[in-house]
């Protein structure tokens, strides 16, 4: 079998949306979806499936720095946030998240408090996309908080949550901590054993694993009424029933290793495209801001305000390269980004910002073809725009 190459025409800028599945990814889901056997069958297909699914387990663990007993497969991040939310919003008290989450935890967070006032709070960020810690901490003292669910990078500005003073706060207060880190797993390494969190959810397709598979980490020990999403054959210890999706699991594990063994050469080869394409495009282009806390990023994103130049006009000058419009979660709905207006951008401002996301495989010439490109196409649309009618 011949895998092609991820390196790409057009130039694939769009790692946040989804990450071009990794070869040993794909090898893994298509060796394991090639052999029969259902995960709980005890003859032995059905306990050569439990295998891959039990080394995919050990392989995410590894990746965290978790046991695998820890470790509940789901069917991707939107899933992990509502199940994590929802058992722990039931021990009872305040949830408290912020404006610039993912829809999978806003939503879930307002779908689970409607009806309970006063049971949801959202902490603000600066113009950086910072949450205000201050906040939290004044949260926590004034009222009782069931958990605090604070994303570990956001996915339009790349902007990191430093957890721990976060986890520390939360714990004095008898509050739980979730974070939404489907952006940071296999971009930046995270320890579990150091950072003290008690959920977090991660998604395989952000990190080269096959999309429709993500696994939600519980901490042992942890006092959660147990509450499943979805009810039946009692998989995943009870808490996600239903046939394991053994050649995703699969893929998603080769992924996660091969993300952890990468690590440490990726970084610093990705932030220096992206440190790249920032520097040609200011420097062709002007009259632009780049978004978010510059030194509390994710290496390979960038969310650029071109000024004067309309996002989806830019994007639609620019063919030979994918990148975003705000997220490719909300594109379909022609808003504003949310995360951008909370960080007090304009409407006309955050319709005028593109996110660039690069990885694993993004070359030098992808930088090159996307900064010409990108240059050529916010020239082309503020010239349309200003020229004499
Ligand atoms: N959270 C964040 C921060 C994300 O970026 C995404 C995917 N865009 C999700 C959750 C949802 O993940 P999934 O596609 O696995 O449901």
């Amino acid at each position: 079998m011949t895998f092609q190459s991820p390196s790409s025409d057009p130039a694939y800028l769009d790692y946040n949306a989804t990450a071009p599945a990794r070869p040993e990814a794909l090898k893994a889901a298509v060796e394991a979806m090639s052999a029969v056997g259902n995960a709980s069958s005890t003859h032995r297909s059905g306990r050569d499936a439990a295998d891959r699914v039990d080394l995919a387990r050990r392989q995410v663990a590894e990746l965290l720095n978790c046991s695998h007993g820890e470790i509940v497969f789901t069917s991707g991040a939107t899933e992990a946030n509502n199940l994590a939310l929802r058992a722990a919003f039931e021990i009872g008290g305040r949830l408290v998240t912020s404006t610039v989450e993912h829809p999978a935890v806003l939503e879930t967070a307002k779908a689970i408090t409607f009806g309970s006032p006063g049971s949801l709070m959202l902490l603000r960020v600066d113009e950086d996309g910072l949450v205000d810690l201050d906040a939290l901490r004044a949260s926590l003292t004034t009222g009782e908080v069931a958990v605090v669910s604070l994303m570990a990078a956001n996915n339009e500005t790349g902007v990191i949550t430093e957890l721990e003073p976060i986890v520390e706060a939360s714990h004095r207060a008898g509050a739980l901590v979730h974070t939404d880190a489907t952006q940071l797993i296999g971009r930046l390494p995270i320890d579990l054993a150091e950072t003290d969190v008690d959920l977090l959810s991660l998604s395989a397709h952000k990190f080269g694993g096959p999309q429709g598979v993500g696994a939600l980490f519980v901490r042992r020990g942890i006092a959660l009424p147990y509450r499943p999403l979805l009810f039946g054959g009692g998989q995943e210890r009870g808490w996600r029933a239903g046939t394991h999706n053994v050649a995703g699991i699969a893929g998603a594990g080769a992924a996660a290793e091969a993300a952890r063994r990468a690590l440490a050469t990726e970084i610093p080869r990705i932030e220096q495209l992206r440190d790249a394409l920032e520097e040609s495009l200011v420097g062709q282009v002007g009259d632009c801001r780049i978004n978010g806390a510059l030194s509390m990023r994710l290496p390979g994103v960038t969310s650029i305000t071109f000024h004067g130049a309309p996002a989806d006009a830019v994007l639609a000058a620019m063919p030979d390269v994918a990148a975003s419009e705000g997220s490719a979660c909300s594109s379909g709905a022609p808003s504003p980004s949310h995360v951008l207006l909370a960080m007090g951008r304009s409407r006309e401002e955050a319709d005028s910002t593109l996110r660039f996301s690069l990885g694993y495989a993004t070359t030098t010439l992808d930088i090159e073809r996307a900064a010409a490109s990108a240059a050529r196409a916010v020239r082309q649309v503020r010239a349309a725009l200003t020229a004499p009618m």
